[in-house]
């Protein structure tokens, strides 16, 4: 089988034109027994490769998405950045986080991302903005926040303790990812 690759971005102009048919005919997934986390660290989704597979021409969500995203929710806050616009990422923020959605810190698209110069597509997501945004009043900082990637290029501005690096290749294991993030957020506590 033929195949290849093309820059997550260069994926909007294409994927703008399809019909989402994974999505629309997928029911919002139920999650049960949700309780707010009182906890003070935040984890920041990227949505394509480590919430979801867009590079075949469909969106498809990742199997074990939802019961991981139900013990996330309850042991962090969390929220989404992706590099893609509102149009095309909003609906898979819909039906990938279904219930919890409201209950994101917050949902960034590529307006918050800063472009790479001399590039058409490129960009990067420094925490920085995270940390620095007034809307957040200073709740979010080096030692209480870590994002979910697949594209070390969009990372290059951030702390690599802040970053848990997803392989675009193969779907994360979830278990072993929540198993990381505990682990992150500890050693970040005991460095304040
Ligand atoms: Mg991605």
């Amino acid at each position: 089988m033929e195949t290849f690759t093309v820059d997550e971005d260069t994926l909007d102009v294409v994927f703008s034109k399809m019909r989402i048919e994974e999505l629309s005919s997928e029911p919002p997934m139920p999650f049960d027994g949700f309780m707010e986390s009182k906890r003070k660290e935040l984890v920041i989704f990227d949505l394509n490769k480590v919430v979801c597979d867009r590079s075949r021409g469909k969106y498809v969500k990742y199997y074990d998405t939802a019961d991981f995203i139900s013990k996330i929710s309850k042991r962090y806050r969390f929220a989404v950045w992706s590099s893609t616009t509102p149009k095309n990422a909003g609906p898979i923020v819909t039906r990938v986080f279904g219930d919890v959605e409201e209950r994101m810190e917050f949902i960034w698209f590529r307006d918050k991302c800063v472009p790479v110069p001399r590039t058409h597509f490129d960009t990067t997501k420094p925490l920085e903005k995270v940390f620095t945004d007034p809307a957040f009043e200073g709740r979010w900082n080096e030692y209480n926040v870590v994002m979910i990637d697949d594209s070390p290029q969009k990372m290059v501005d951030n702390d690599p303790a802040n970053v848990i690096l997803v392989d675009p290749e193969t779907e994360p294991n979830y278990v072993e990812l929540l198993t990381k993030l505990d682990d992150r957020f500890r050693s970040l506590s005991r460095n304040v």
